[in-house]
Formats: C-alpha cells, sequence, structure tokens
C-alpha cells in the first residue's frame, strides 16, 4: 500500500495517540497470519513459542533504547497508569512509613489521592498555585530521608509542563508516572526506583502498562497484597503469571523498532525538541494572540497548551481547525484553551501544518 494515497489526519489526541504509519502497515500485513502460523497474533497461546518470542524481544528492545541497567526489572502489566497510583503505595508505603508527593497536575493529584487511602502520604512540593504552570525547583522538595519514596509526574499531559532535571533523591526511592513522555528522551533509569507508563501515548495502544523496576526495591515490597497486585509476582513469572495484554505488547515491539530505525532516543528527543519549537516559536512571536500556559522553564515537548484571547476565539480557531484536518486540539476541560500532542509519532509535517495554520489565523483574526 502507497503512504500517500492513504488518508491520515494531522492527529494531536492526547491519548490514545498517533502511531507510527509504518508499525499500522506493519501489523496490517501480519494481522490474518502471522509468520506463518495461519492465525492472528491474538488468536495463539500466550505460552506459544512465537508469542514468547515476541514478548521477550518487546522486553529487550525496551531494556536497548532505555538503557535499563541490569538490575532491574520490566514488567507488562494491565489496569492503566491508574492502577500503579494505587500498586505503588500498596507495594510500598509500610505502616510507620511516609510517602511524599510532589504535585504538578491532576494526575499526581489523583496518584496522591490514591496513596492517601492506603496510607501516610505529604505534599513534598506543589505547584498549584497559578494552576500548575511550573515544575518546583528541586530545593523546594522537602521530604524525610526515611520517607518509602517520593512520587513525580515527569510529564504533565494536561497542563503541558515536564521536568527538565530530575531529582536526586540519595537513599529515597524516587518513583515516576512518565506515562505522557517515556522515551521522548534520553533518562538515567539508575536514578529511579521505579517508573511507570500507561502505553497509550508514546508506547502502542492502550492496555498495556509498562513497570521499570530496581530489583532492591522490588525485595523490600509487602508481601500480603492480593497475587495480581504484588510487582513480585509479575517479575517472578516475566510478566506472563496470568495472560497478558498480547496484542498491545507485540504492538509496543513495532514500535520500539520503530524508534530504533528512527535513531534512538537522542535522534527522537532532537525531533521532539524541533517540533515543539515550531509552536512555541509561533507562541512567543504571537505577540499576546497567543498565550503558552506552561512557564517558559517548563514547557513539554509532548504536550503544548496554550489560550486566546477569549473563549469566543477559542472555539473559532477550534472550529477552523477541525476543518482544516487537524484533530485532538481542545485543551483538557480543566484547563481550556487548546492542546497540542506532538508524541513521538506525530509527523514533523503534521507540526509543520499546525504551526502554518496558527500563523494564518493570527493574520485574518488579530
Ligand atoms: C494518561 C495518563 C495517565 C492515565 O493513564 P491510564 O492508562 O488511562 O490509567 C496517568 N498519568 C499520566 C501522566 C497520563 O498522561
Amino acid at each position: 500500500m502507497n503512504k500517500n494515497t492513504i488518508f491520515r489526519a494531522h492527529n494531536f489526541n492526547a491519548g490514545p495517540a498517533a502511531l507510527p504509519l509504518e508499525v499500522l502497515q506493519k501489523a496490517q500485513a501480519q494481522f490474518l497470519d502471522f509468520q506463518g502460523v495461519g492465525m492472528s497474533i491474538m488468536e495463539m497461546s500466550h505460552r506459544s513459542k512465537e508469542y514468547e518470542k515476541v514478548h521477550n524481544q518487546t522486553i529487550a528492545l525496551l531494556r536497548d533504547l532505555l538503557a535499563i541497567p541490569e538490575d532491574y526489572e520490566v514488567l507488562f502489566l494491565q489496569g492503566g497508569a491508574s492502577l500503579q497510583f494505587a500498586m505503588v503505595p500498596m507495594n510500598f508505603l509500610s505502616a510507620g512509613k511516609k510517602a511524599g508527593y510532589v504535585m504538578t497536575g491532576s494526575w499526581s493529584e489523583k496518584a496522591y489521592e490514591e496513596g492517601k487511602k492506603i496510607g501516610d502520604v505529604f505534599q513534598a512540593a506543589s505547584a498549584k498555585e497559578g494552576n500548575y504552570r511550573r515544575i518546583p525547583g528541586n530545593d523546594e522538595l522537602q521530604y524525610d530521608v526515611d520517607s518509602a519514596y517520593l512520587h513525580i509526574t515527569s510529564n504533565n499531559t494536561i497542563f503541558g509542563t515536564e521536568w527538565k532535571t530530575f531529582p536526586d533523591t540519595g537513599s529515597v526511592p524516587l518513583i515516576a508516572d512518565m506515562s505522557s513522555d517515556i522515551l521522548a528522551r534520553p533518562i538515567d533509569v539508575s536514578k529511579f526506583g521505579l517508573i511507570y507508563a500507561g502505553a497509550q501515548k508514546n508506547l502502542g495502544p492502550s492496555g498495556v502498562t509498562v513497570v521499570i523496576i530496581r530489583r532492591s526495591l522490588l525485595e523490600t515490597a509487602n508481601p500480603n497484597i492480593p497475587t495480581m497486585l504484588r510487582y513480585a509476582t509479575h517479575a517472578k513469572n516475566n510478566s506472563l503469571y496470568n495472560t497478558p495484554p498480547v496484542f498491545g505488547i507485540y504492538i509496543m515491539g513495532l514500535v520500539l523498532e520503530w524508534v530504533k530505525e528512527q535513531g534512538g532516543l537522542e535522534a527522537i528527543y532532537q525531533r521532539n525538541q524541533e517540533k515543539a519549537a515550531l509552536i512555541y516559536d509561533t507562541i512567543d512571536a504571537s505577540k499576546g494572540f497567543y498565550v503558552g500556559h506552561a512557564q517558559i522553564e517548563a514547557r513539554s515537548i509532548m504536550n503544548i497548551t496554550f489560550r486566546l484571547a477569549d473563549e469566543e476565539l477559542e472555539k473559532k480557531f477550534l472550529e477552523q481547525a477541525k476543518k482544516a484536518g487537524f484533530v485532538g486540539l481542545a485543551g483538557h476541560r480543566s484547563v481550556g484553551g487548546c492542546r497540542a500532542s506532538f508524541y513521538n509519532a506525530v509527523p514533523y509535517e503534521s507540526c509543520k501544518a499546525l504551526q502554518t495554520f496558527m500563523v494564518e489565523f493570527q493574520k485574518t483574526n488579530a
């Protein structure tokens, strides 16, 4: 099939989000008959050698791309990032301990609220004042050295902010929700005790959640919780304790191959910066026609949030953008305005087209 004859929208959805066309085409070609087995990957046993190979290759690719150290486990779970909000405290927030949360947006709030149901949690810092426009400085974080962990949200999907440098938490395990920016840039995994991410932004389809966990932290987990909620259960069984989300893992494997073909995380990061700059430069050059929500120092390269002069003009902008073929530009209901999600799979051409549209819209409406 020719790439040029397929209709593909300019997809700026926040999640589920764009997948690379090459990945979808590869999956389509293998859909009815996976590698000569005579069935799709969804129809075969998760204990078959064909599936097992996909499973292990996907783990190996993720290890390779993120340079995950040997003493970390890679797990494929279900329940989304939202279940991790509960699993993290259930496993690591034991009686007599406290866990710190850095509040940088709605997802941090949800993680904190879930932690509160399970144990003793506190806010190590908050950027709520001003509606989450910034990321607290590392010197603002307040927590004891015997805290169970410190939880952060590396990229705030709804507000469009991201951590530029991660805090050095010493002996306190740093736990990060990386749902909306995993694989957007190289990271030093060894700084983290645990990283989790729902797949549907940068990794693949919804239904699979990646967890990367330091083995020494895993060993401290509470064993007296339901089997499926224990990280140890999944680590011991190579994420095959029960039936895994095979299709999601398979597509994620194809996405990881694609990331590797793009040149890995350094190259992806370079491209993501160039893509985001197209819009941020346009906002900055607009003399206030477009106003970015995030503080300049905290701007996310994944989710770009901005407003126009009033809701009337925003409505007009969104309507015309929709007519012009741009999808997913309305801001989250808690912020309003506009949001463009520029995940890895969103092509440069789509970002460039949006920039051109924004410049033209300003010319005719200023
Ligand atoms: C999308 C998102 C979530 C929610 O993920 P689910 O997989 O739907 O539970 C959590 N945290 C962040 C940062 C997100 O972007």
